[in-house]
């Protein structure tokens, strides 16, 4: 059973409290820990009422798209004179639908893409339509393919959004970053080394075993779009690597590079469901990543690709990263809100 995997230990602070006349107050800690994924986090969900220094300021977030988008490289009066070509493994720039693949002007891997969804600067969360991040996928795929074409020590795909600067993203005009890898990323590897243990162990896809467990629990279980082996299931992860996270599991395919039009369109469609209940919940900004295989690595048996969606503070003028000493140094991540009542937000959605 992948169940006995997860641990969960529950400790109380207490203290007498300014906010309650120096009354006695207790917070409730929860220690999680993921033995499969080696993910500890704790969590207290009251972090989330307390008090920020920031001032709401939705002025300036409208003054600085505005401003922004009179200089952006991504828009397309710019995008044809400031923005790389790639070249070698293919000329140009990649165009599918709305989309464009270009070379990141400040790489940090070897065969590192940036890939515009739209014309549009700025997109909010409930903005981004099925069709739009089908073609940035679309657009994305068909750079990995080319490199892996081209490179086959090219084979390890990663597709990263990072929406608005308190994500981390450094142009408000909507993108992902595509990197193909030499080598899986240290959490990349991890996950396929214990897959593979799983395997030899269990018999089976631990991703497939998750999928089954959680849904029998039905405590983190959110919904699935599509059905058979083009199926996507979310999932609000046991132990996060931040707030508000899902988990997208696709049940029939381990790597990037080998979606296909189906599940490239349920994968899009899950991800429109969980910015929409972002939307709702008053989150502006977020990241996402993937977790692929190997391009051709063989690994369809033990290992599924997936993706995971965290959100980040309010985007605004003057705004704050929730990245903080924790989990840079420590590799252990503070987390304002409990899996159980994500997957209950988004359920509506899906
Ligand atoms: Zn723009």
């Amino acid at each position: 059973m992948t169940g006995s995997g997860k641990e969960k230990l529950v400790r109380v602070a207490r203290f007498l409290s300014p906010l309650r006349g120096f009354a006695a107050d207790e917070h409730e800690i929860e220690y999680r820990r993921d033995a499969f994924t080696g993910v500890e986090c704790r969590i207290n969900v009251a972090r989330s009422k307390r008090v920020k220094q920031v001032e709401e300021a939705e002025e300036e977030v409208a003054e600085m798209i505005k401003r922004t988008r009179e200089g952006c490289f991504f828009c397309p009066e710019r995008l044809k004179s400031a923005t790389p070509k790639f070249t070698g493994f293919y000329e140009g720039r990649i165009v599918v639908g709305s989309s464009c693949a270009f070379p990141n002007l400040f790489p940090f891997g070897k065969y590192h893409a940036v890939v515009t969804f739209s014309e549009d600067h700025f997109l909010d969360l409930h903005e981004f339509s099925v069709k739009i991040i089908e073609s940035n996928l679309k657009a994305s795929i068909a750079f990995v393919n080319a490199v892996y074409k081209y490179d086959r020590s090219a084979k390890y795909p990663i597709w990263n959004w990072n929406h608005l600067p308190s994500a981390a993203a450094s142009i408000i005009h909507p993108h992902v970053q595509v990197l193909v890898e030499e080598r899986p990323t240290p959490f990349q590897r991890r996950l396929l080394e214990n897959s593979r243990t799983y395997f030899e162990g269990a018999g089976r896809n631990y991703w497939a075993a998750l999928v089954e467990e959680e849904k029998a629990v039905g405590e983190r279980f959110i919904g699935e779009i599509g059905s058979g082996v083009d199926g996507v299931v979310a999932l609000a992860s046991f132990a996060p690597l931040g707030n508000n996270e899902v988990m997208l599991i696709f049940k029939g395919v381990s790597s990037l590079a080998n979606l296909n039009e189906r599940q490239i369109r349920n994968f899009a469609e899950c991800l429109v469901r969980v910015l929409r209940c972002y939307k709702k919940s008053g989150v502006n900004s977020f990241n996402v990543t993937t977790f692929s295989g190997s391009i051709n690595g063989g690994e369809e048996d033990y290992y599924s690709l997936h993706a995971r969606i965290i959100s980040r503070p309010r985007f605004r003028a003057f705004y704050t990263s929730d990245t903080g000493f924790m989990e840079r140094f420590h590799y252990e991540w503070v987390i304002e809100t409990m899996p159980e009542d994500v997957a209950e937000r988004m359920r509506k959605f899906f």
